[in-house]
């Protein structure tokens, strides 16, 4: 009992104004906030004035769990929540406006929108569905957790499961009580919820969010889901239009393989690349034999259907590191990296007689003349590539036409079998 008087009990004063004044001004903070009346207010004082007037812990205690129980009781209050969760949805609403201004990466914005939409409504697993207008369908573009679309042995068109539905009709669903157990793929879900991407009434995709439990979602899930697929449905269009433009830029209308320009830029990069690193590249020019001819006895269109066949032969010949471009009128070029003269030539030959043997539209047969020149062995700039490539192109048709040649080689390139 003397202890009481000696250094523990100093302590324990100490302790115990330390604690009346962070109480007191708890309290303070919770009436300037307005979360308490100040009547309320008082009687808390009075408590915690009272029990460190005593001096015994157990009133201390017992008074700091009565403020402790208020403190929690006012946090949990639905105004107090609602100004939380309102602040949270401003807070991801402005993230996601933020990604997406930053972000140009398609792959990108799918994944963090995903991520972002966990850090606000806690889900097991998501999907985002892009609308593929060619194909008529939802594709899955980005996947948090497990892929789940389909509720066991629902289908619906327009895609599937209820993502389908959702798109068709371009509204949101919350099923908060699915007791159907395991899945046949194991993934459980009790709680799913499903948005449609809509851009002034046209769809874009359609996200997905489940949970293992029942009632994970509410309506306020569902209210701020809609709102961030609302926002992230136009930049979506935007990054999609934006590369719909770089992509039309860069293609060639009537045979769908690239264009000059971006040929240009091509063998220009390839330059660079080949510069920088000591190897070789060739080009092959290709120009279609008497087209003047066809086009003249059986007309334009189906003069320009054959153009379009002879540059999807092209492709599919190509390598697919290969740059298949349409020049200009009757003209293609292939640009073939990392490949010296020789091989260049044998590919050239292989080439012409793939066109040779081809039956085209309306059992058309052509033939085409292939001229063939190399980086560095002909020239080291674009203008000295091209004039030299074009040099054993005219060589090919001076020389009778249906033949490959390689620039500063007087003969044909050997018939390949
Ligand atoms: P060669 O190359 O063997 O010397 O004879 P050619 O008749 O192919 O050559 P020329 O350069 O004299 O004529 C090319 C012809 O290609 C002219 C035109 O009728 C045709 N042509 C060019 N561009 C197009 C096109 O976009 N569509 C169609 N249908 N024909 C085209
Ligand atoms: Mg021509
Ligand atoms: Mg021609």
């Amino acid at each position: 009992m003397r202890r009481r008087n000696g250094a523990g009990s100093r302590q324990l004063v100490d302790a115990t104004d330390k604690f009346r004044k962070s109480q007191l001004q708890l309290i303070d903070i919770l009436v300037e906030e307005k979360l308490i009346t100040r009547r309320e207010a008082s009687t808390l004082s009075g408590q915690v004035e009272r029990a460190a007037a005593q001096k015994r812990s157990s009133d201390v205690l017992s008074t700091a769990l009565t403020v402790n129980r208020k403190v929690m009781r006012v946090l949990k209050q639905e105004s107090f929540a609602e100004v939380a969760r309102q602040d949270s949805e401003l807070e991801i609403l402005f993230e996601v406006s933020r990604m997406i201004q930053t972000t140009l990466d398609k792959e990108d914005v799918y994944r963090r929108l995903l991520e972002l939409i966990q850090q606000a409504i806690p889900f097991d697993d998501g999907t985002l569905f892009l609308w593929d207008k060619q194909k008529t369908r939802l594709t899955p573009v980005a996947t948090r957790g497990k892929h789940v679309d389909l509720i066991d042995g629902v289908h619906f068109d327009h895609g599937t499961g209820f993502s389908g539905w959702v798109a068709k009709q371009k509204r949101p669903v919350l099923l908060t009580e699915l007791h159907r157990g395991r899945r046949a793929d194991d993934t459980v879900v009790g709680s799913f919820m499903s948005v449609p991407l809509v851009v002034q009434g046209e769809l874009i995709g359609v996200m997905n969010l489940s949970d293992g439990k029942p009632k994970s979602f509410t309506e306020d899930h569902l209210r701020l889901l809609s709102l961030i697929a609302g926002q992230a449905a136009a930049t979506i269009q935007r990054l999609l239009l934006y590369d719909e433009m770089r992509r039309l830029a860069i293609t060639d209308d009537l045979t769908s393989i690239y264009n000059r320009r971006h040929f240009l830029e091509r063998l220009q990069s390839e330059i660079d690349r080949a510069r920088r690193y000591t190897i070789d590249f060739s080009v092959l020019f290709i120009d279609i034999d008497n087209f003047k001819e066809l086009n003249d006895s059986y007309g334009h269109q189906i003069g320009d259907r054959i153009l379009a066949e002879l540059a999807t032969i092209l492709k599919h010949w190509a390598r697919s590191s290969d740059i298949v471009a349409r020049y200009g009128g009757e003209e293609f070029v292939v640009l073939l990296p990392m490949t010296d003269k020789p091989r260049a030539g044998r590919a050239a030959e292989r080439l012409r007689t793939r066109v040779q043997r081809h039956t085209f539209y309306r059992r058309k047969k052509l033939t085409v003349s292939v001229g063939v020149a190399s980086f560095p062995s002909d020239g080291e700039t674009i203008e000295q590539i091209l004039g030299r490539v074009d040099e054993a192109l005219y060589m090919a048709k001076k020389t009778g036409r249906n033949r490959a040649c390689s620039f500063g080689d007087p003969l044909p390139l050997a018939k390949v079998a």
